[in-house]
């Protein structure tokens, strides 16, 4: 079995197949997704969270080398039978770099899966999504019809003002192309990358990424 670095454009239903995996694999899977460990961290006063929270507060994004660090100390916590599975670790060819760098490191075996969709569909998509304040848990009023709570964790359900603006949907469309496509580019050419295509059901695409790992 395979370790799994997730990627994929925003609405490209990464969420839907991170919690699908998570939940078949259970205790084999160890998720490594950064805003999860983050927030964590920041969940009690000491040194640490006071400079993530200065970070997050003015909107500015956590260094590379605390992320690749975050992540050394995660793969270290490993048992050999564990399957990694990682989300929003590769936003730039250096942290990508240093990501693979540390799995080869430790002789994981890993692929890159990106679930890619139409630049329109994300637009699509995004229009149609509530988010859970709480749980973070992603629905789309398309499939699940009106969400007036969260399906996961029945807490309050919003619209991401992000998710509503055009513009700030194609500053994610750019940043993908800018920061993240040429990252896959460099993993393409390393062997690494395997891309799906997320128009399918999310039941196709899951097994899909069931057979990349097995093999
Ligand atoms: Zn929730």
């Amino acid at each position: 079995m395979k370790d799994i670095i997730l990627a994929g454009i925003s609405a490209s239903g990464k969420w839907t197949q991170s919690q699908r995996l998570l939940e078949y694999f259970w205790d084999k899977m160890k998720y490594f997704e950064t805003w999860w460990i983050l927030r964590a961290l920041q969940s009690n006063d000491n040194a640490i969270w006071n400079h993530l929270r200065d970070i997050t507060a003015n909107g500015l994004l956590v260094k590379d080398e605390i992320v690749s660090g975050l992540f050394w100390v995660f793969l270290e916590t490993l048992w050999d039978d564990d399957i990694v599975l990682a989300d929003g670790c590769m936003r730039k060819i250096w942290q990508s770099k240093e990501i693979v760098r540390l799995l080869e490191q430790k002789n994981r075996k890993f692929v890159v899966i990106e679930l890619v969709i139409p630049e329109e569909e994300v637009y699509t998509r995004l229009s149609n999504r509530i988010t859970c304040k709480t749980c973070g848990a992603n629905f789309n009023t398309s499939l699940h019809g009106e969400v007036n709570k969260c399906l996961e964790c029945w807490w309050e359900v919003y619209r991401r003002n992000d998710d509503i603006n055009q513009n700030a949907i194609k500053n994610r469309i750019d940043a993908y192309h800018d920061n993240i496509v040429p990252s896959l580019e460099m993993l393409d050419k390393m062997w690494y990358l395997v891309k799906v295509d997320a128009m399918l059901s999310a039941d196709e695409i899951f097994q899909k990424i069931l057979e990349i790992i097995e093999k």
